[in-house]
């Protein structure tokens, strides 16, 4: 398999650490970041490399040479001229595979790249896009996907003030198929992928699928960015969050835990989030405990509300959290209720299901998804349903006594800590709190 490597950066923000060095040669923790994406491509299988240089390109060839030191094959192809991420692509085109993988010479990752490759294959697109949730949706360039994973539609920054957006935000991680890209040789550059050239072909009705992960892939090319990422690659959290690795999570109940509750939240209007709430999921985000909202929204049955205003409900719990600096990793909901015969209803959700709490088919399915590990996980919610679901699934349990339940009205166990909020719940978790 073959990865292409954007290495022509000059790095001029991070001019202090890196001399007259190309960007990918910073230090991080002893070595070039490039030597660490180059120890990450070998280890998924992608062992012939291609090296798209710019300023300095012999730093780089005196230090990877054929690549045969590190495993792998190299070829270094050198532009005159900086073009932009495509631009560099489309001039290299030819000494490219059908299909590779696109990494950014300024990013740290570690990320499952086979199970990327084998999704971007099964989904038949021009290109993959790796996306993810970030701390600061409100001025990143934005990603909407539809409910099959398709891109509709890239929002740059500015947002407009009266829109919400799912968190959904470019990584910079791309697979692309070869001849998606040959119509656009000619293209005058300089050309961008996410700014110019992927709006241009979602416009010309190619497809491209945002691939949703919960693994670790941050941007270095500041002092500020480098010295968190390197903070997180000494405290092993780098190490431990590709999704070949089980991750520990948090699920977390939604109406009452998450937002007030009011009788059933069917519009946007009504939503609106706890004190709290945000503060302590950007906790557990910071540790990189993966957050998952697991809830039951019998609305949808009941016919109050259509999916797709779930989404916009959902989109504004992620702009809330997101102006927090909060975000959450996925979330799961039963649209399903038992009870037939009322007016409006949807006859096809109206059934016993697996997926409604107490039952724990949310947390199965994200466990399988998301490949998270039960055994060091979390549930947080507001009621009693939220702790059957939690005993259910062999999960500790937290109440939180903003919604339902009150403390200790519980008939069916004693959770674990009854926390003031989702910041304390937090607390406890991570073990800043001891048990009452
Ligand atoms: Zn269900």
């Amino acid at each position: 398999m073959q990865a292409v490597i954007l290495a022509g950066g000059k790095g001029t923000r991070l001019r202090d650490r890196l001399g007259d060095l190309p960007k990918p040669m910073v230090d991080l923790a002893g070595k070039p970041l490039l030597e660490h994406q180059i120890d990450l491509l070998r280890t998924h299988g992608f062992t012939d490399v291609v090296l798209l240089l710019g300023h300095n390109p012999d730093s780089i060839r005196n230090y990877f040479g054929d690549g045969s030191r590190f495993g792998v094959s190299i070829r270094h192809i050198v532009e005159d001229e900086p073009l932009g991420s495509a631009g560099a692509v489309l001039a290299a085109l030819d000494a490219l595979d059908e299909t590779f993988l696109l990494v950014y010479g300024d990013t740290m990752l570690n990320v499952d790249l086979q199970r990327f490759w084998t999704a971007h294959a099964a989904s038949g697109a021009a290109a993959s896009l790796l996306i993810h949730p970030n701390d600061h949706p409100f001025d990143s360039d934005l990603v909407e996907i539809d409910p099959a994973g398709n891109v509709v539609a890239f929002h740059a920054v500015p947002h407009p003030p009266d829109r919400y957006y799912a968190n959904l935000v470019n990584a910079a991680l791309y697979m692309i198929r070869k001849d998606a890209l040959a119509p656009w040789r000619d293209a005058a550059a300089p050309l961008d992928f996410a700014r110019d050239l992927f709006p241009r072909m979602l416009q010309a009705g190619q497809r491209l699928y945002g691939y949703r992960s919960r693994e670790y892939i941050k941007d270095a090319g500041t002092p500020k960015r480098l010295d968190h990422v390197i903070a997180d690659y000494l405290s092993g959290r780098i190490g431990r969050s590709s999704a070949a690795t089980p991750a520990p999570a948090v699920f977390i109940d939604r109406d009452g835990t998450i937002n007030e509750e009011v009788n059933r939240v069917s519009e946007p209007g009504a939503f609106r989030i706890l004190p709290g709430a945000a503060e302590g999921i950007r906790k557990l985000n910071r540790t990189g405990l993966v957050v998952v909202v697991v809830t039951n929204q019998p609305v949808i049955a009941r016919g109050d509300c259509t999916e797709a205003g779930l989404r916009e409900i959902h989109d504004k719990m992620e702009s809330g959290l997101g102006d927090a600096g909060a975000f959450v990793d996925a979330i799961y909901y039963c649209p399903h209720h038992p009870d037939k015969g009322f007016a409006g209803e949807r006859p096809e959700l109206k059934i016993r299901c697996d997926c409604r709490k107490p039952a724990i088919g949310l947390v199965t399915q994200a466990c399988r998804d998301l490949n998270l590990d039960p055994a060091r996980s979390w549930f947080v919610g507001d009621s009693e349903t939220d702790l059957l679901t939690a005993r259910n699934a062999g999960l500790p349990f937290v109440l939180v006594d903003t919604g339902h339940a009150g403390r200790g009205a519980m008939q069916a166990g004693v959770p674990e800590f009854v926390a003031a909020s989702v910041s304390e719940a937090a607390d406890f978790i991570l073990g800043r709190r001891s048990p009452q």
